[in-house]
């Protein structure tokens, strides 16, 4: 495969991405841990926002990424390391 070829499937990654909200963290697609449903409204979200103090982490701007299952409204939490 050429360039060309490299450029469309990458092309073809995003764009289904975005219409599924299929994600991946770590190298493994983001499953819902309540209905094991695969698609997502991607979010985010500050730890040390106002309302989130309860987590009691004492890291600066800590910022999250959410994916909230289309299916049940589960959310999965990442944490940005
Ligand atoms: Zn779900």
């Amino acid at each position: 495969m050429g360039l060309l070829g490299d450029t469309m499937d990458a092309f073809k990654r995003g764009a289904s991405g975005d219409e599924a909200g299929v994600y991946e963290r770590a190298g493994r697609p983001v499953i819902c841990s309540h209905c094991g449903g695969t698609s997502f409204d991607k979010g985010s979200a500050l730890l040390n926002s106002r309302g989130l103090t309860f987590f009691d982490l004492d890291w600066a701007n800590a910022s999250a990424d959410t994916y909230i299952c289309k299916a049940c409204g589960h959310i999965e939490w990442f944490v940005e390391l």
